[in-house]
């Protein structure tokens, strides 16, 4: 994986079984995407091994879209940092707004997750967001701060360099958002910067790659991604058609 790149990446949430994720996966396999770009997908559990083994020798890295923190037992239902490793996976999304709010996802269970990523030698890419209500009474920069010092509580400045964070705002992401102006993003992405930097040191808080997401498209990527503090973008809806992919990452 490319370390000074800009991310640019999608997850396909509950789209593409098993046949779709394959032939979605031989695309991206034959794919040409720019040196400058780290491409990433991050397809259901139910192909994440074939996207893997797909990808595999590429350029696009692959991530899982949850994992359990214990490396196994009796938790029916949930799939183990041990298991996506095993599927040949590098990244595992941790914390997505639909998981904390329909899954009962926590910051501390984010937390919990983070670590046992890293000592999976998975890349957490942990998402972060502040929901309408935070954004309208003002408190998204507390609701953003508690959430990464909470993601990051206990990780060392060694390993803090592997972590990911997309910022999605909630209130942007998905079919009824709208996207984030991108005066406020680089407000925002100023803001979390500083405060990696106060949990993790200027080195490791500097290193973190801070990922902007929500209705980003093709149309506005490459202004974000212009911004200072954003490293990249995660994308959902305008990124699950692969060649709208490849073209999203292209214009960056
Ligand atoms: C998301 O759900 O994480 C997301 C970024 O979605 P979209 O790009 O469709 O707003």
């Amino acid at each position: 994986m490319e370390r000074d790149a800009i991310w640019v990446g999608t997850s396909w949430k509950m789209n593409k079984g098993p046949a779709a994720s394959v032939a979605a996966a031989n695309e991206l396999a034959r794919m040409s995407f720019p040196a400058a770009i780290q491409p990433f997908v991050i397809p259901p559990f139910t192909s994440l091994k074939d996207v893997c083994d797909r990808l595999s020798g590429s350029r696009v890295a692959v991530g899982a879209q949850n994992m359990h923190w214990q490396d196994e037992g009796a938790w029916t239902g949930e799939i183990s940092p041990t298991m996506i490793s095993e599927c040949g996976a590098e990244l595992v999304e941790i914390g997505h707004s639909e998981r904390r709010t329909y899954f009962g996802e926590t910051d501390h269970t984010v937390n919990l997750k983070v670590h046992a990523a890293l000592r999976h030698g998975l890349r957490p890419l942990v998402c972060i967001g502040d929901t309408a209500d935070e954004y309208s009474y003002s408190v998204t920069n507390e609701t953003l701060a508690r959430q990464l010092k909470v993601a990051l509580h206990g990780v060392s400045e060694d390993d803090v360099p592997q972590v990911l964070i997309a910022y999605e705002p909630v209130w942007a992401i998905g079919a009824s958002g709208r996207p984030a102006d991108a005066a406020f993003v680089e407000r925002t992405h100023n803001y979390l910067r500083k405060v990696l930097i106060n949990i993790a040191g200027s080195s490791a808080g500097s290193a973190i790659k801070l990922l902007y997401g929500g209705s980003v498209t093709q149309d506005n990527a490459a202004g974000y991604v212009a911004l200072p503090h954003v490293n990249g973008v995660f994308v959902g809806r305008a990124a699950w058609n692969v060649e709208h992919f490849q073209a999203l990452a292209e214009g960056v």
